[in-house]
């Protein structure tokens, strides 16, 4: 596997290179879990996907000019910040430098990208100053915040960010527990796209007494959902698992649905993994995905 290519059998993976591909990639993400190496190496394709000259269908490509210097670490418009992971490591000193250089438009390309690692060491003044550009970013700014964990981040600043977990758990994947995932997946995704509705309620009826079959089908959704947005946006692919369904959600969403659908799953699987209520969770899960679909 090339590393300057986003791994298509990865599912975090698949679903960041969807969203790229959709042109509504968010200003500001934050990448958690995993290792070091692993989120760095993530950020990187990011960045190039977001400078290359192919963003609207395959980035990054590796090839153009662009994903070079990216991937050579020597892209003038992708800023890197470091910093140890300890606390208080990310200097105040960073971020107004960052600040500073956020407000001078691009050089070469029409984005800016800031890969700022171990951000979640900013003390409390760091985060206030960042979070005042995360309020209102130049339209060509993009933010990666790399970290081994969210929660040292104000919930100001999460706010402000969507966030990808790199490696989440995989223990409950066996093919069986896959196969009634995709099951109810495809049955919920279904659900969104019909006009009536009370098909959605009806579909998560079978979560009522399954906490963890939630769990595990959230994800597979989201799939669905960005396997429907690269077949819109014209990144064909062949899913056997989900048949034709992608394609047919393609014709019946919108532009704009299916990457609110694809955050929406993100903001739920977040929700699920605070714990929230699980009755509630299933309402909301009729909810927020409706009001993504129809907006
Ligand atoms: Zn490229």
């Amino acid at each position: 596997m090339s590393i300057t290519a986003f791994d298509m059998n990865n599912p975090l993976e698949k679903t960041l290179a969807a969203m790229l591909v959709s042109g509504r990639f968010p200003h500001a993400v934050i990448l958690e879990g995993g290792t070091a190496t692993q989120r760095l190496s993530l950020a990187k394709k990011i960045a190039a996907a977001l400078v290359c000259s192919d963003i609207k269908s395959n980035a990054p490509c590796g090839i153009c000019s662009h994903c070079k210097k990216a991937f050579a670490d020597s892209h003038p418009d992708i800023p890197f910040f470091t910093a140890e992971d300890k606390p208080r490591a990310f200097k105040v000193d960073f971020v107004r430098e960052i600040r500073n250089n956020a407000y001078i438009i691009p050089n070469e390309s029409d984005k800016k990208v800031f890969i700022l690692e171990n951000a979640h060491t900013m003390g409390n003044e760091g985060q206030n100053a960042i979070l005042k550009i995360l309020e209102e970013p130049p339209t060509y700014v993009n933010f990666i915040m790399l970290c081994s964990s969210k929660s040292g981040f104000l919930p100001t600043v999460l706010s402000r960010a969507t966030v990808f977990t790199i490696g989440e758990a995989k223990n409950d994947d066996d093919a069986e527990n896959r196969a009634a995932a995709v099951e109810a997946a495809i049955a919920i995704a279904k659900a969104v796209a019909s006009v009536d509705d009370y098909e959605i309620v009806k579909a998560a009826a079978v979560f009522e007494k399954d906490a963890k079959l939630l769990k595990i089908t959230l994800p597979v959704i989201q799939e669905i959902f960005a396997s429907a947005m690269r077949e819109k946006f014209g990144v064909a692919e062949l899913s056997e698992e989900f048949g034709a369904l992608p394609e047919e959600l393609a014709r019946k969403l919108s532009r704009r649905a299916l990457p609110d659908l694809i955050e929406a799953c993100d903001s739920l699987m977040a929700s699920l993994r605070m714990n929230a209520n699980h009755n509630l969770m299933i309402t909301a899960l009729c909810t927020t995905l409706r009001k993504a679909v129809s907006k």
